[in-house]
């Protein structure tokens, strides 16, 4: 591993810094922390904490000791001054006298003690960082040194790798605890340069930001050339089958890792997906030294340091290869394992919920990480995000896991200290309180997204917590609409008249996210002409958007729906033409009226798969299809203001996409609704259904 340090961009950083009144000390804090954060080797995901001690003037202006610490759960690779709170040290060291203290009690000493009572909430490992007497620590769990310290004989293989410029610190749950034994062994060892912590990672600590850092990455090169040095030869991979796609396998992996909701009837528990794949993971799920036991064994040896269990659980849920021609044996064999998997975790927390005083609430029991030998791995989570860190996580565990074995044996800790930092309340602190919205862990795609009604409809659902996928026929239109959502809307070209480009579309989707749940199929253009005169080219191309794309839309959808057997919500813009045809509109009115039979069809046909089909009969919104020319244009013919031509219904009131995008929510909502059509025009008699 090579040092990041660049004294050019050190400078750079000192005085852009002293421009804005920041403490060089705290920039080259900023700078190093920064170095650490961005190489996923060292630091993952919020994971790495580092400090610096140092003065600065109180509320009063008082200049007093402080430390400041990364703030908890804080991302080192783009840390600002406000990612580190200030702590009065001294009152901090004193509680070294403690023999214990609850987390709770800690983290309101810990609040009092801010300099800036705003703060944010200091690191769970803050007490590592007030005990030990250093300028700066910093803290990591670097996948190379966890290879070598996550071994049985780890303290002999340190004193190996490290010599004497590294003290070892015996496992213990990370806090206040650990806090302690870490003072203590330093003390014993004052000369040492920095603490291994068994099982969890390492700290070095310096005067200077560089000296902590650059230690850091000697160790990590140490560990990094001792694995080089000491690595049996693994045979290489068997000669890989032909997997079957990812889309293929995504929706059976996502369907197996969900749960009915036991408190609404027709709700589940989803997770989105990410997948991802490398020749270190396919060739590790197949090594030919490891026996499929040796493989199912290390699957179950646990993490490589204690807080990844808050984002991976424990284990993976490890799978059979699937093969292209029996991908209903791959379903059924996922679900059984899926069911074992579940099954054990509820067994694991009855069992160590009793051990720790029965008062903890379990967490759902679902896989976060699925390993598919000859694919590669699907990080799972409650949000995209949350799936891409898991992702993350167990590609960092396949490198740990595969140098571990090449140089001794992968020993990680014991399940009983896995359950205490996974049921730790201040790890679950790191995941934030979550009020979840009400379409969390759904994906929902949208056809003509780039337009009025489906930009607002993606931006709707995404609001009330589903993973978007925003479908035009213009790609730098849904691209745009996109990034208006938020960075995790995929965005996709979909011609909805090709029967090839929506089967792509849908696969891309079931890529990315893992399957789909919900789809608006909203994509349509108006062509006029009077019915008896006009060509039946008109009608055809009419047909082929307005009719087909809905049926090419909705047929790649359910195949998708099916694979996951979770049900599924089908919506359809299907304009009031569907029901109430206007003059010389025949070629728009029909197609769109055999869309609305074509709902019906499916609530009939999937209703027995908990798939739900529903329409909105919309009118008179600002859109593409109602541009500001032709509401001049008509508004003129009917010898009315544009305003009043907009308001011309019972209501008195213009409808917007955003209430059409409303009406959408409700019905992907409203889980005994199916074959129904949900009028938003302000009141018209003519067109209204019943
Ligand atoms: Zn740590």
């Amino acid at each position: 591993m090579k040092s990041g340090w660049v004294d050019r961009d050190a400078k750079a950083m000192v005085a852009d810094g002293a421009k804005a009144g920041i403490d060089p000390d705290v920039s080259l804090r900023i700078y190093t922390t920064r170095l650490l954060g961005r190489d996923p080797k060292l630091v993952l995901h919020g994971g790495g904490n580092t400090s610096l001690k140092t003065t600065m003037r109180d509320l009063l202006g008082v200049e007093v000791e402080v430390l400041r610490v990364k703030a908890s759960g804080a991302d080192m690779a783009s840390i600002e001054p406000a990612g580190f709170p200030a702590l009065r040290l001294e009152p901090m060291r004193k509680l070294r006298a403690l023999a214990a203290i609850d987390d709770e009690e800690l983290l309101g000493i810990e609040r009092a003690n801010l300099i800036d009572p705003r703060a944010l909430n200091p690191s769970v490992e803050v007490m590592v960082h007030a005990f030990l007497p250093h300028k700066f620590i910093d803290h990591t769990h670097a996948t190379a040194v966890l290879s070598v310290i996550d071994q049985p004989r780890s303290e002999q293989i340190c004193a190996e790798v490290f010599g004497e410029r590294m003290a070892f610190v015996p496992y213990l749950l990370p806090g206040f605890g650990l806090a302690k034994k870490a003072i203590e062994v330093f003390e014993r060892a004052p000369d040492c340069e920095g603490l291994i912590l068994s099982k969890h990672g390492l700290v070095t600590f310096g005067e200077t930001a560089r000296e902590a850092y650059e230690r850091m990455i000697a160790f990590v090169s140490h560990a990094e050339d001792f694995i080089a040095r000491n690595r049996k030869s693994v045979a290489a991979a068997q000669p890989a089958r032909r997997p079957p796609p990812v889309a293929e396998v995504a929706p059976i992996v996502r369907g197996v890792c969900s749960e009915k909701d036991d408190k609404t009837e027709g709700a589940w528990r989803r997770l989105v997906l990410e997948f991802c794949t490398s020749n270190a993971i396919v060739d590790f799920l197949e090594r030919k030294d490891l026996a499929r036991k040796d493989l199912a064994q290390l699957s179950e040896a646990g993490v490589i340091t204690p807080d990844h269990t808050i984002r991976t659980k424990n284990w993976p849920l490890l799978l059979n290869a699937p093969e292209p021609e029996r991908m209903a044996e791959f379903a059924a064999h996922a679900r059984e394992k899926a069911q074992e998997f579940t099954t054990r975790y509820r067994d694991y927390f009855a069992r160590h919920n009793k051990r720790a005083g029965g008062n903890k609430t379990p967490l759902d029991p679902l896989p976060r990480v699925a390993l598919v030998p000859g694919l590669g791995l699907f990080g799972l989570g409650r949000t995209r995000q949350d799936a891409v860190i898991a992702a993350d996580i167990a590609e960092a565990w396949i490198e740990c896991v595969a140098d571990a074995e090449a140089i001794g044996r992968f020993e990680s800790i014991s399940e009983a200290d896995m359950f205490d930092c996974e049921y730790w309340p201040l790890e679950q602190a790191k995941l934030g309180a979550r009020q979840e919205p009400p379409l969390a862990g759904q994906v929902a795609a949208i056809t003509g997204a780039g337009g009025a009604i489906g930009a607002a409809t993606a931006k709707c659902f995404a609001a009330a917590g589903a993973e978007v996928a925003l479908l035009d026929v213009d790609r730098s239109a849904a691209r745009e609409e996109a990034n208006a959502v938020g960075p995790h809307a995929l965005a996709l070209a979909c011609d909805v008249t090709d029967a090839g480009s929506v089967s792509t579309a849908f696969a891309k989707i079931a890529e990315h996210f893992g399957g789909v749940d919900i789809v608006v199929s909203n994509a349509g253009a108006a062509w006029q002409g009077r019915i008896g005169e006009v060509d039946e080219d008109i009608l055809h191309k009419s047909f082929e958007l307005n009719f087909y794309g809905h049926q090419r839309v909705a047929q790649a959808a359910v195949r998708i729906m099916r694979a996951q057997g979770t049900g599924g919500c089908l919506l359809f813009n299907i304009s009031k033409q569907a029901v109430n045809p206007g003059p010389n509109f025949g070629p728009y009115g029909i197609p769109k009226a055999a869309a609305l039979a074509l709902m019906r069809q499916y609530a009939l046909d999937y209703g027995a798969d908990g798939i739900r089909a529903n329409a909105v009969n919309a009118d008179r919104i600002r859109s593409g299809l109602l541009t500001p020319d032709m509401i001049a244009s008509r508004a003129k013919a009917r010898g009315v203001s544009e305003k009043d031509y907009m308001t011309g219904n019972l209501l008195g009131r213009e409808v917007t996409a955003e209430d059409v995008a409303q009406a959408f929510l409700r019905q992907a909502l409203a889980l005994k609704t199916t074959a129904d059509v949900t009028t938003v025009d302000g009141g018209n008699i003519a067109a209204a259904m019943r």
